[in-house]
């Protein structure tokens, strides 16, 4: 089968048992790979009643079918499960290494199911699985956790995915980490991972993968990499980061100050891009066969790090604007005990913001906290409440259970700036209105990887031949919600390959790409109608978990209109860019339930 080893790993944990298990071609047509092919996956092995805790939610890592080939910047994997966050759909993709050797040692992706007695470690080495005791990596940080794992390989390039202490405690925050710092972050897979007592996944190999037209893909692979050399884009996050994008960002009052309510802060131009490249940057990384290289090595002297992975963007205003903490080098230092910790920069800064807003309204107290006092711009407080969050300790152990729980503890349930429980992440829809499609119907919850509007309104990942064009971004209409619906299934489409989405070379080279890999010879709308099959069977998944319509929303605090900023007196029209983007799908727009002739139509009617 050309794209695919056609082999994937299934774990039984309980039983301590591992075999090889032949891909399904069907899913793979229809749902390609990464967060689409292991939705699929999920969808048989769940019901309405699985704990996400629990041994029998399955913990799924899958690669796209151009992973581990020459196409550039298709170096990424996805973890999906059911999230103990959200209790819904969950899924997060990362960069680096782990996808491509995952693909080499053997596999397309690997199925986890059950829970060890006691703590394990999974290694693979050329097709041959084995389950180690983890008794001398459980406790350990998620940078020893990786250098170990290693050395017990006797593989010293061996690539590891794992979790840090924020795992192991169930942190409902939790990230799965690889290579380094990078991290499948968000909707707390990382405390699937810790339920299941498995510490690490060590990959080693040199398969290589098949294709149906190596010629093909390396002309596509030689015209992407000549885009990239090009692209403005490219070369803004080349130079730096995607903390690159915070000046443009502020000024279009995109970035979210003092947990959402305030929309202009003169000190958050401390934490651009620019600046962290002049004074902290180590060198810039890239992720395997990636031509953009937009990952930075930074350091933190003050706090005696010298090698930081990140801060990102969102890493940036989590743990920078939010809590209004301007002080770059006391931020770069919060994301490295995110790193450390294996713990999701976004819904970790944006749920201490809410304590610090909490406690500014006198709704949490120092009685509450164990006597810390919260304020928001108190670096040294984000520090401690980080280091408790995934220790559980203290106060710590209430923000472990994530922004929504919180609010709910306190009273005032709207107040938790969530989609589904998912904290959302660090683009204002009120900036660019065809977020709130993104984030209200997001299958994980608020989400700016599945439907990145502010990146189409500024013209930076058109896509014309599938109906994706910038417009106005205030425009609210039921055409940019049908807009928005196309992009968020292009971007559904994108996390199944799993190509990264700094890479836009066009659709075009993007469907030559997969036809070239896979011989499947798709026509441009084969690739819009799987983009729209992955996003509903999420849909329907989610569906059977207890979603309803009345959760297709925004939060309310991001439905005041601010007196200042980029956004002044700016509110999107949720209910009219909704309406479009339910045209769009061919879902009931009473209901939110996909349409019969729309299950006919993308081949779900069995579902
Ligand atoms: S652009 Fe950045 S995240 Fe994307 S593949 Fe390249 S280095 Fe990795």
């Amino acid at each position: 089968m050309n794209g695919y080893l056609g082999t994937i790993l299934r774990v039984d944990l309980t039983a301590g048992r591992l075999w090889d298990e032949p891909l399904n071609e069907d899913y793979a047509r229809g749902f390609v790979g990464g967060s689409g092919l292991a939705a699929r996956y999920v969808y048989d092995m769940v019901d309405a009643g699985t704990d996400p805790l629990g041994p029998d939610n399955p913990l799924v890592f899958m690669a796209g079918p151009l992973v581990g080939t020459v196409m550039p910047s298709a170096g990424r994997y996805s973890v999906g499960g059911l999230s103990p966050l959200t209790r819904l759909w969950g899924e997060a993709n990362s960069g680096g290494f782990f996808g491509p050797e995952l693909r080499f040692a053997g596999y397309d992706g690997l199925i986890v199911t059950g829970q060890a007695a006691r703590p394990v470690w999974l290694a693979i080495v050329a097709g041959r699985a084995e389950l180690r005791d983890a008794g001398e990596l459980w406790g350990l940080d998620s940078y020893a956790t990786q250098e170990r794992a290693r050395q017990a390989l006797g593989e010293p390039k061996a690539r590891v995915a794992c979790i840090g202490v924020a795992g192991e405690r169930l942190v409902r925050l939790g990230a799965v980490m690889n290579d380094a710092g990078r991290s499948a972050a968000r909707t707390g897979l990382g405390a699937v991972m810790g339920s299941k007592r498995l510490k690490a996944i060590a990959v080693r190999g040199s398969a290589a993968v098949p294709v149906a037209d190596a010629a093909a893909l390396q002309a596509v692979a030689r015209e992407v990499n000549a885009f990239a050399k090009e692209d403005m884009a490219s070369a803004s996050i080349r130079l730096a980061g995607t903390a690159g994008a915070l000046d443009v960002s502020l000024m279009y009052g995109d970035l979210p100050i003092r947990y959402f309510q305030q929309g202009e802060w003169a000190e958050a131009g401390n934490l651009s891009g620019v600046l962290m490249a002049e004074q902290y940057l180590n060198r810039g990384r890239a992720c395997y066969r990636c031509p953009i290289g937009c990952g930075r090595e930074t350091r933190a002297p003050r706090y005696g790090v010298a090698s930081v992975d990140g801060p990102e963007y969102e890493s940036l205003g989590a743990l920078g604007t939010l809590v209004m903490v301007a002080d770059l080098e006391a931020v770069i230092y919060a994301n490295h005990l995110c790193n450390v910790y294996g713990l999701d920069t976004i819904s970790t800064g944006s749920t201490i913001a809410l304590a610090c807003e909490l406690y500014a309204r006198g709704l949490l107290t120092a009685a509450d906290t164990g006597g810390l006092e919260l304020r928001y711009g108190d670096a040294a407080m984000v520090h401690r409440l980080i280091e408790m969050t995934a220790h559980r300790e203290g106060f710590g152990d209430v923000l472990a259970e994530g922004s929504a729980a919180l609010a709910e503890r306190a009273g005032v349930p709207g107040l938790a700036a969530a989609v589904n429980r998912l904290e959302v992440p660090l683009h204002d829809p009120r900036a660019f209105a065809g977020l709130a499609v993104s984030y209200a119907l997001s299958p994980r919850g608020a989400c700016h990887m599945e439907g990145d509007m502010y990146g189409v309104d500024m013209g930076q990942c058109p896509a014309p031949e599938l109906g994706i064009v910038p417009g106005d971004r205030f425009d609210d209409t039921e055409e940019k919600g049908r807009v928005a619906a196309r992009q968020q299934a292009w971007r559904n489409l994108y996390n199944a390959l799993t190509l990264c989405q700094f890479q836009n070379p066009g659709v075009d080279a993007v469907l030559a790409a997969l036809n070239a890999a896979t011989g499947w010879g798709w026509q441009l709308e084969e690739l819009m109608a799987a983009g729209k099959r992955i996003v509903t069977l999420k849909r329907l998944l989610n569906l059977r978990r207890g979603l309803t319509r009345e959760c297709d929303r925004l939060p309310e605090l991001l439905l005041q209109p601010l007196a200042e900023g980029g956004t002044e007196g700016r509110v999107p029209d949720v209910a009219a860019l909704l309406a479009g983007a339910y045209a769009e799908y061919g879902w009931d727009p009473e209901s939110g339930r996909p349409a019969e002739e729309t299950l006919q139509r993308l081949g779900l009617a069995n579902l």
